[in-house]
């Protein structure tokens, strides 16, 4: 399996924390401080990049909140596309709830191989970002969508407490649509497939180490 691995960590500033990398197993093992200094325990990153969201049950979806009451996680409305949605093009899983304005969902894989997945209750905030922001996951440059800031509380004793983790992203969660779009050539010889699988790697360890922040 040819991959050229390693540059999502260069770039995030995290070469450090690489203990291992296993090309030929397509795994990674690290450990230390994750993205944002963040000190999250990573093993085993999948370099596959076929989307790794599979597909996910309603009781799964209900069963996996990790920020969300019971009685939040019972009363959420499934995407309105959940029977047709292509799983093997998602990173991670997102939609708006139809019913409840400003409540929106996060389904997020664990990098471990195990299938893990976290649900992430989301709420929108009042604060308008400027017209050129960018979503802080798929770090889009073209601007094909709204990025708005979305609000998740903490889980456990810090959100009762009111704790809470901002972050700008994609409005309709397009950003695993973004990342696999072929950038434009930014300059002769560029490796445009490289590049978007480099984004494809930056977009699940950027939505992983959200999860593992709350
Ligand atoms: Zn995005």
């Amino acid at each position: 399996m040819a991959r050229h691995g390693g540059a999502w960590w260069e770039r995030l500033g995290v070469e450090d924390a690489v203990d291992e990398f296993d090309l030929e197993h397509a795994a990674i093992t690290r450990r230390g401080p994750a993205p944002g200094g963040r000190s999250v325990r990573w093993r085993h990153v999948r370099m596959d990049r076929g989307g790794i969201v599979r597909p996910l049950t309603e009781q799964t979806i209900r069963a996996s909140f990790r920020n969300a009451s019971r009685k939040e996680a019972a009363s959420l409305t499934l995407p309105p596309d959940f029977e047709t949605l292509d799983w093997d093009r998602l990173d991670y899983l997102g939609w708006r709830d139809p019913k409840l304005a400003r409540r929106s969902y996060l389904m997020v894989p664990g990098l471990d191989d195990d299938g893990g997945i976290t649900g992430i209750l989301l709420q929108r905030a009042d604060a308008k970002p400027n017209a050129r922001a960018q979503c802080s996951w798929c770090r889009d440059v073209t601007l094909p969508n709204d990025v708005v800031l979305y609000v998740a509380k903490r889980s456990g004793p810090a959100g009762r407490k009111g704790d809470a983790v901002g972050t700008l992203i994609c409005e309709d969660f397009e950003c695993s649509t973004n990342v696999r779009r072929l950038p434009p050539l930014a300059y002769e010889g560029f490796d445009r497939e490289a590049a978007r699988d480099r984004r494809i790697d930056d977009l699940r360890m950027l939505t992983a180490a959200f999860a593992a922040e709350l």
